[in-house]
């Protein structure tokens, strides 16, 4: 039997305080070679669309983000997890 669920509001309060952080310091791990390391040495290209951090060991694309007429699309593919130290 499943675990009863709530919805996704639940995550308000414990993701709130994950992304209330400078993501520089956060260590990622890249999918493409394992390094996990923060975030801030990755190499970022940017053009007028937005921005590509790919990794600074295995030039994987760790990240993405793509600016649209109303905000932005984060793409995080990437990377396989992300650690913040709280
Ligand atoms: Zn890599």
């Amino acid at each position: 039997m499943m675990p009863r669920h709530v919805d996704g509001n639940a995550l308000a309060g414990p993701l709130s305080d994950l992304f209330a952080f400078d993501v520089t310091c956060a260590s990622g791990r890249c999918v493409g070679c394992g390094d996990v390391t923060v975030l801030a040495r990755a190499m970022v290209y940017e053009d007028e669309m937005g921005f590509v951090a790919r990794c600074h060991l295995c030039d994987s694309m760790l990240l993405t983000v793509v600016r649209t007429a109303d905000g932005a699309w984060l793409d995080l593919q990437g990377i396989s997890g992300l650690h913040v130290a709280l």
